[in-house]
């Protein structure tokens, strides 16, 4: 119960919450906020609703990949090698794609990523790319216990990614999106087997990411996303509304 009232708070909190708003005439420069968090920390959660209430779009470089794998295009099938066996995909590939689609005129004013940068390389590739930009990094900690319950019972549309938990997140109908009414799946990389070596993979090549900001000034936001959905995007909304750098 106290999961749903918080899901229900998200939305809330969207649809109502103005002193939350970013005072966008004071900012000129493009804003970038960047949800890092280890797989399951809620990072897609609350980067949609986050998307809608700042008026930027949602980039998941997850996401695009698995558009690419659903339309086979070259692209595609050379990141599922790297997909399923849970490991990353090389940053040559995934730098080539964010930065077509950071170039796009919809990301103009900033964006949201989520699951990018994955890698301190690929955080020094992006650096350059968008000096220029006012950059808010914001940590989802969970504990590794909580995060294989997420996981295990995650549910993905095929269609628009959105994701549910059996348990703590059910669509109304089941195995159908509330949104696009497409199938719900169980990814194949949520399966444990695969998991297990996501986990590694984020301790040892993207944990080391939080020290890379943390050693910025004013950039990383930690917030613990232990909470219900609706505490955290509470958080989430706080930390993107006063940007020090300002
Ligand atoms: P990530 O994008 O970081 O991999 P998701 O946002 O897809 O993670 O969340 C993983 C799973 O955990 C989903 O099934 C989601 O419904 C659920 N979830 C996310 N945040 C919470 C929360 N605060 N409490 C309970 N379940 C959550
Ligand atoms: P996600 O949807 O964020 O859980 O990502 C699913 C998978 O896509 C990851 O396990 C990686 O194999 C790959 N991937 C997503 N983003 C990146 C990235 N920034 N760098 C490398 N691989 C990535």
């Amino acid at each position: 119960m106290r999961v749903l009232i918080g899901w229900m708070c998200i939305l809330g909190v969207v649809m109502t919450n103005e002193s939350f708003s970013l005072n966008r005439s004071v900012i000129e420069k493009p804003f970038v906020v960047i949800l890092m968090g280890p797989p399951g920390a809620g990072k897609g959660t609350h980067a949609k609703p986050l998307a809608a209430h700042l008026s930027i779009p949602h980039i998941s470089t997850g996401d695009l990949f698995r558009e690419h794998i659903s339309i086979q295009t070259p692209l595609g099938r050379k990141a599922k090698t790297y997909i399923d066996q849970g490991k990353l995909v090389p940053d040559e590939v995934v730098l080539d794609m964010l930065f077509a689609r950071i170039s796009l005129p919809d990301c103009k004013h900033g964006y949201i990523f989520d699951g990018f940068p994955r890698t301190v390389s690929q955080a020094q590739a992006l650096e350059k790319r968008i000096h220029n930009a006012l950059v808010i990094v914001i940590n989802l900690n969970v504990s590794d216990a909580l995060l294989v319950e997420r996981i295990s019972g995650r549910l993905t549309c095929k269609k628009c990614g959105k994701s549910y938990h059996k348990k703590y997140d059910p669509p109304l109908l089941t195995g159908q999106c509330d949104v696009c009414k497409d199938v719900l799946y169980q990814r194949d990389d949520d399966k444990e087997e695969i998991l297990k070596k996501r986990l590694e993979v984020y301790r040892s090549q993207t944990r080391p990411l939080i020290e890379y900001y943390g050693h910025q000034k004013d950039v990383l936001r930690e917030i613990d996303a232990t909470l219900t959905p609706g505490e955290v995007f509470h958080l989430v909304l706080h930390a993107v509304a006063v940007p020090a750098q300002v």
